[in-house]
């Protein structure tokens, strides 16, 4: 650890891995072990986690209970993504001394580039509230790993699936992480698009994104809606999800060949509840996987005092909430990945059985060429854009020749 940093590349919209000190990486060493992106024995983690005796499915992995829950705090509620849950259940594990903080995320502003993420440790409500609302782009909170260990104590780990499977990955590799985190938190999760998604939408508007001081996905209700303030006081807003509509910048491609929509390898895993029983409710609500005693516990708890309402839900609701998701990560990946392995792109592994869905081959071979054509697309349109630079350039340096010669020509006179 720290052999490597994370450096943010405008060019590709997001943060990538650079090496800090080379002779601490070797390519084949500790670093690449805990890294998810290559896939992971997901059921294998998952028992040692939680143990065989309990109900297991590849959609929502082990779980002991789940239920529709939201906070019963009105300021929690107002800045959350659907049930404020994630930062009602922080805020017990905090207030009662279980953990001293937790890992999250909130956005950074006027870095000369448009609304960024930033990770940090979250050590009270004020804190958590900060954060709220879904990042729907690339986040870095296993960088907070280290600050953590340096620190000392114990902490919430809240992030994606991906992120908390890193992770799980680094406990294996060094036992004494899980001391640190005694607890984890991920989202239910189908994926996302890199930064130039984030300023795309912005751009859509009519704004810069580097005027903007104010950014968020969601907020304000269920589903809730967009949120774009600038400096200039130009405010904007759309419902979620229809300004992500038509958006050209793909989604990341290990989001494609990911199978954990609903974070498999954390205590507690949180979403929406799509579901009319919900959605048609004045108050937003968000759906909880507790897989460990403790999680039930914690839950338990905190409705006995009131701070979470919640109703059990049954396996098959939390599946039909997360429909379009969970057929996409598991019903379509079988033949999706085995498409994708024939035009050579390399797949994670994983240590279950995908099922061979419904879907066709035609179909997924289908969805495959529009996604090339896509990126044919952008080329052209790049190329398009650099050749008529080209030809700017071609002008500008003719008319620089044009004028030495002129002044040349004017010094002979
Ligand atoms: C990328 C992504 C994809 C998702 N996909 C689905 C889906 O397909 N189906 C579904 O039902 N739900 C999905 N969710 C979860 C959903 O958007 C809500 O986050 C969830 O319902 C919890 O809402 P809440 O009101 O309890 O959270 P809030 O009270 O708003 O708290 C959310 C917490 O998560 C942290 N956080 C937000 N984004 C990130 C991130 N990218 N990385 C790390 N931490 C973060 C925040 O800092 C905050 O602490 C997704 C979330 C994300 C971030
Ligand atoms: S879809 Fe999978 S790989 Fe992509 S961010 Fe979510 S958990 Fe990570």
């Amino acid at each position: 650890m720290g052999s490597m940093r994370m450096v943010l590349r405008e060019d590709l919209g997001m943060r990538l891995p650079e090496i800090v000190d080379p002779k601490q990486v070797t390519g084949c060493g500790s670093e690449f072990d805990v890294c998810p992106g290559a896939g992971l024995s997901i059921d294998e983690i998952s028992r040692e986690l939680y143990g065989d005796g309990l109900r297991t499915s590849l959609e929502l992995g082990r779980y002991r209970a789940s239920y529709a829950a939201h906070s019963t705090d009105p300021a929690v509620l107002a800045q959350a993504s659907s049930g404020g849950v994630m930062t009602a259940v922080a805020q017990f594990l905090i207030q009662n001394g279980l953990v001293d903080a937790a890992t999250i995320v909130r956005f950074e502003y006027g870095n000369g580039t448009g609304p960024r993420p930033i990770e940090y440790l979250a050590w009270s409500l004020k804190d958590l509230m900060a954060g709220q609302g879904s990042k729907y782009c690339p986040t870095s909170v296993n960088l907070l790993v280290r600050e953590c260990m340096e620190r000392g104590g114990k902490y919430l780990f809240c992030g994606t699936p991906c992120q908390v499977a890193a992770l799980r990955l680094a406990i294996r590799k060094h036992p004494e992480l899980g001391v640190l985190f005694p607890l984890t938190m991920a989202h239910f999760c189908g994926g996302f698009r890199d930064y130039r998604q984030l300023d795309w939408i912005i751009r859509k508007h009519g704004l810069d994104p580097v005027d903007v001081e104010y950014f968020r996905f969601r907020g304000n209700g269920q589903p809730g809606g967009m949120c774009i303030r600038t400096q200039s006081g130009k405010m904007v807003e759309e419902p979620y999800p229809q300004y992500l509509r038509d958006c050209p910048v793909p989604k990341l491609k290990r989001c494609t060949f990911c199978i954990d929509g609903t974070g498999h390898l954390a205590d507690f895993a949180c979403g929406d509840a799509w579901l009319p029983r919900y959605m048609n409710d004045d108050c937003p609500w968000s759906i909880i996987i507790a897989r460990s005693e403790a999680a039930v516990g914690i839950i338990d708890e905190m409705a006995r005092l009131g701070q979470l309402a919640i109703e059990p839900l049954a396996f098959e609701d939390v599946v039909r909430s997360q429909k379009s998701n969970l057929t996409s990560k598991v019903k379509r990946q079988y033949k999706r990945m085995k498409l994708y392995s024939l035009v050579g792109t390399t797949m994670p592994k994983w240590d279950v059985e995908l099922p061979c869905g419904s879907n066709t081959y035609g179909g997924e071979l289908a969805v495959l060429l529009g996604k090339r054509l896509y990126r044919c697309q952008t080329l052209m349109r790049i190329r398009r854009r650099l050749s008529r630079y080209r030809t700017l350039v071609l002008m500008k340096r003719t008319l620089e020749a044009l004028s030495r010669s002129l002044i040349r020509g004017d010094k002979a006179l």
